[in-house]
């Protein structure tokens, strides 16, 4: 494994789990909480109930299978030698994905990396418990490895809220991945292509997976929205530099990926239970060279669009 160093932090994981009323929106839909309860093993949300609705476990294309949620993806590679596992979703999410996992025929111990796309608490909420059911190893970009490890996001991070910070179950141990190092188990191989924006951390990663001598190239594409809370410009100002230009070269460099299959963080960002459902015996959906590329140019126009907005002289003062 390359990874450039590691940090050891033996922490005692405490309870003291708090969701909080200004909690920022992830991803295409806003999630604003207001008063819930606060507890160790929930993140509360408007959009979490619906995210975490229960999902049959299926297969996507040889050694690769979906084990998230309804709203929140989770990615199995399986091999004789050892399996990965991407993201853990919401920390309520993990007892359903270890469940999925089973349910597949496949043990929870034969898991022995966790990788986390970025540092949000709907997609890395659910790790640490997966990692000690598991005992894996869990390795993410540097700047996503700190978050897991402090178990809230920094200032650097659109969604950072210095009033009311999220915080998520923390993971103790994290493996830095650098931006196109390789993370290999068994016989997998998965090459990290860091893609920040979204948040600093951000991290795509990609695979071959094979039935018999039919190989594709899968690509688990990180989310490319520009989604932030406060005050924050991704064109920089009120203190953080402008971050436009490696945003549109992230989405940039997805495009260019070689792709055969597209996975997302959020299922619905790239249609999978669509292509799931037309799914037919010889015609296997998933598989669409063009996908990385039609994935990247919707964030694209979203993009723009933020700095357009950005760019607009303000009304209201
Ligand atoms: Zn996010």
């Amino acid at each position: 494994m390359k990874s450039i160093h590691r940090r050891l932090h033996f922490l005692i994981l405490c309870a003291a789990l708090v969701a909080t009323p200004s909690m920022a929106a992830d991803d295409p839909v806003s999630a604003v909480t207001a008063g819930e309860p606060v507890d160790a093993d929930h993140v509360h949300c408007e959009s979490c109930d619906g995210w975490n609705q229960a999902q049959a476990p299926f297969n996507i294309f040889g050694n690769t299978w979906y084990v998230g949620t309804a709203g929140l993806s989770s990615i199995l590679i399986t091999s004789p030698g050892g399996h990965v596992l991407l993201d853990g979703a919401l920390p309520q999410s993990a007892a359903q994905i270890q469940a999925n996992i089973v349910a597949l025929g496949f043990r929870i111990e034969d898991v022995k990396l966790i990788l986390n796309s970025h540092e949000h608490w709907d997609h890395a909420g659910g790790i640490a418990a997966l990692q000690r059911a598991s005992g894996a190893e869990v390795a993410a970009s540097p700047a996503a490895a700190r978050v897991l490890i402090a178990g809230t996001v920094g200032s650097d991070d659109p969604q950072f809220d210095a009033a009311s910070p999220v915080t998520i179950p923390k993971v103790p141990e994290v493996t830095e991945v650098a931006d196109l190092g390789t993370v290999k188990v068994g016989d997998i191989v998965v090459k990290a292509y860091a893609t920040p924006g979204h948040t600093p951390g951000s991290t795509t990663w990609s695979w071959t997976s094979c039935e018999t001598d039919d190989c594709m190239q899968v690509v688990y594409a990180d989310s490319l929205n520009p989604v932030s809370l406060g005050d924050f410009r991704f064109s920089g100002g009120n203190g953080h530099p402008d971050m436009s230009e490696q945003f549109a070269g992230s989405i940039a460099r997805v495009a260019a990926l070689p792709c055969d299959i597209v996975l997302s963080v959020h299922p619905g960002m790239t249609d999978t239970f669509k292509k799931l459902s037309a799914r037919t015996e010889g015609k296997n959906t998933f598989v669409n060279p063009s996908a990385c590329s039609a994935y990247a140019s919707a964030a694209q126009v979203k993009l723009r669009a933020r700095l357009e907005e950005e760019a607009r002289p303000r009304t209201d003062e």
